[in-house]
Order: structure tokens, then sequence, then C-alpha cells
């Protein structure tokens, strides 16, 4: 993102990262100066009543990094470190990620810079209609359909869905994907992208020939993702040494009880004082000796710093950008074996797809068609993604980020410039 509007570390790694690609890709500089940047960006106020009476103006954005497979499409994200540099990043992700899967979807994104921990249910809700109104002539089941990313969920969702369908004046599911099942939800959704991070796990381990039931893992993150990826590998015989949250993290070289933690997360909201195993930091979670590393939290976790230190054998990228280019070259050099974002963590968007999908059809699937619809998309692309880099002799990464900018690259060239 060339510009000064759009520059922020988060949206330098995913122009570097472009630009790696490109370059290996012979891509023509027309395209890759318009691939770039985002094709709109929007920064809105957001005037919000908190409960005490004062009216605080939060900031929002929605980002729509390229619509030329399909459209827009990409969470909604309430943090504190929301600005338009993360979301610029994050909606190029986005458009990587959907081409790479083989969606006939853009990518796009959305957040408001807030901490919705400190919000009240009514607070939350008021930012959200109000944030949607904002935004409203610019998304559409046709135009971009927004989803849940940190910090929000099925409940964010409905308000969504609800504020647009009243300005329309009837009922419009396919407007947001990770809605409740009532209002047209998908089977499957909420645990999609934990659940997608483990079957590219497990497909991983068979190229390796590694005995999943021999295997340790550690999990930062215990969110929308983390959780599911803690749970869905202890089903199936992982041993999760370590979780941890944004209160820290939890430790046993023996194992954790996962049913016992996620029953904490469930009542608390938070890992906080939860009985289990010992007190580590956040950081010192990702340098621990284990089989399987699970970064599912923010992004630029695994730096230039601590990269030396990893002693993983598979890192699986379920959070967005978790690893800085410096790490990567880093990484290159170690034998460990990365499954990056765009593949690993896409299995939400995929069943986002399918939420959509239906809801278009007015004609609903089972959770085990969802399922196995979910697991033969992802299956398929990391056998692309590895053929990729064991053609061209470049690390996962760089593979899946070939594939999915090839993909819209060539969309682009059918369809011109129109000027
Ligand atoms: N926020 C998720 C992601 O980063 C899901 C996006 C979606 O389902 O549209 O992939």
């Amino acid at each position: 993102m060339a510009t000064i509007e759009w520059r922020s570390p988060a949206s330098e790694m995913a122009v570097q990262q472009f630009d790696n690609a490109a370059a290996k890709l012979n891509l023509d500089s027309n395209l890759a100066g318009r691939l770039r940047r985002p094709d709109r960006a929007m920064i809105v106020s957001v005037p919000t009543r908190m409960d005490d009476g004062r009216v605080n103006v939060f900031t929002g954005y929605r980002v729509q990094h390229n619509d030329v497979l399909g459209p827009f499409k990409g969470g909604i994200r309430y943090h504190p470190a929301v600005n338009l540099g993360e979301v610029s990043a994050l909606a190029m992700w986005m458009t990587w990620k959907c081409s790479l899967v083989g969606l006939p979807l853009g990518g796009g994104k959305g957040g408001i810079a807030c901490d919705p921990a400190d919000l009240s249910r009514h607070e939350l809700q008021s930012m959200t209609r109000r944030f949607t109104a904002e935004i409203i002539n610019f998304i559409g089941p046709e135009v971009d359909v927004p989803a849940p990313d940190m910090g929000t969920n099925e409940q964010v969702m409905a308000w969504i869905m609800d504020t647009y369908s009243q300005h329309k004046g009837h009922a419009v599911p396919e407007i947001v994907t990770g809605k409740p099942i009532a209002i047209g939800g998908t089977l499957g959704r909420r645990e999609a992208t934990g659940r997608g991070v483990v079957y590219t796990i497990m497909e991983t381990a068979k190229h390796l020939g590694i005995d999943l039931l021999q295997c340790t893992a550690a999990v930062q993150g215990f969110g929308n993702v983390g959780s599911v990826v803690v749970k869905e590998l202890a089903n199936i015989g992982v041993n999760v040494i370590a979780v941890s949250d944004r209160t820290g993290g939890f430790f046993d070289a023996k194992g954790l009880p996962v049913a016992k933690l996620l029953e904490v997360a469930d009542k608390n909201h938070s890992l906080e004082g939860c009985p289990y195993g010992e007190k580590i930091s956040n950081a010192a979670l990702l340098e621990l000796k284990c089989d399987i590393l699970v970064p599912a939290a923010l992004e630029m976790q695994i730096t230039k710093e601590n990269a030396p230190r990893l002693q993983c054998r598979i890192l699986a990228e379920g959070a967005n950008g978790p690893t800085t280019p410096e790490a990567d070259a880093i990484l290159r050099e170690k034998d460990i074996f990365l499954i990056p974002d765009i593949l690993a963590n896409a299995g939400g968007v995929v069943v986002s797809y399918f939420e959509w999908v239906q809801d278009l059809q007015n004609f609903f699937w089972t959770e085990e068609e969802v399922n196995k619809k979910l697991r033969d998309i992802l299956v398929k692309a990391f056998h692309e993604v590895l053929n990729m880099s064991q053609k061209h002799k470049v690390e996962m990464r760089l593979a899946a980020l070939m594939i999915g900018i090839d993909r819209v690259a060539r969309a682009m060239l059918w369809r011109g410039l129109y000027a």
C-alpha cells in the first residue's frame, strides 16, 4: 500500500509478501500496481450513546481490496489496535485466501477501534447498528458480505443483519455470514476456522509421516479460532500442553485438561484464574518445545527476535499474518513445516461461502455435508500449495500466495481496465 494513508507495519508486511509473489510470478507491473492497494477504503465515525449518557465517537473502517472474483468478503474486527493499515492488510489477505481456495469471492475487511470487553451489551449493539448504517450503501449480498473476526461473534452479525434488513424492509440473511442458525446461519460455521486448521494439520502429518497420537501442541489464543483448535486437536488424540489468551497462558508438559479449560473459558469469557498447569506468558508459549504450534491470535507474533528460538515441527497459522517476513526468512532455514495463514485458516471463509450460498438458495445442508465439503476444499488446496512449493522450490507461504495472486491476476487481465 504505497501511499501514506494505508501505511502500517501490517500493511507493509502484506505488500512485501505480495511483492515477493508478484516477482516470482513475473506479474505485469501495471497489474501489480493495482493489486498493491485496496479498491476502496472507508473511515467512518460511529457515534454511540454510552450507558452513562455520554456520546462516544468510535472510528470504524471497511476496506474493500479487490472484487474481481466476486463480492468483497471478510470479517469485522473489534479490537483496540484496529486501524486503517491493519484492516487494509487483512483485506488484502482475504483476496488471496478466497482465491486460493477457489471461492467466487473477493477480499474485504472491517473493524472498529474499541475494546468490546469494556462495552455493555447495549453499547455494543448501538455501536454495531450505527456502524452498519454508516457503511450500508457500500455493503450488500452481491457487493460486500461481512462476517465475524476477532472480538465479534454471531450476536454482532445478527445486529448487522437486522439493521440492514430494517433498512430494506424485509429479511436479508445473505448480507452477513457467521449468523445464528435461527436467522439463516449455517451449521458448522462457528467451528469452521478452527476445524479447518486441524484438517490442514492432519494433511501435513500425513505428508510428513508423523503420528498425531504421539504429538504435542501449543496454541496461542483461545477465541473463535484457538478454542476450537484446542478442542479438535484433543479430539483426534493430540496432547495439548499449552494454551493462552490475552490474560496469559498455562503450560503442563504432561498435557492440559482440555474439557475443563473449555468449561472455564465458556463461563468466565477468559482463561484467567485457571487452576491447571503452570502460568506462562504468551511470548514463552511460542518458544515451547512442541510438535505443533498454532498462533491463533493477533498478527506479527513471530518476529526476527523470537523466530530463532521456535522449537515446533509444524507451524499452523490460525491467525492472519502472525509471522513477519524477517521471521519467515529465519524459519526457512529451520526444519519447520509452515501451513500459511491463507491456507490454514481458510475454513472460516469457506463455510461463510457455504452459508451465503444456502441463504441465496433458501436450502440448508446438514453439518456432515458442510464439514465434508469443507475438508474436500482444504485438502485440495493443501496439495495444490504443496505441489507448487515443490515444483518451484519455494516455501509454502510463497506457493500459497502465488496461487492466490495468479488467479486474481488472470481474472483482471480478462476483464481489463475500465476507463
Ligand atoms: N474473519 C475470518 C477470516 O479472517 C472469516 C471471514 C469470512 O468468513 O468472511 O478469514
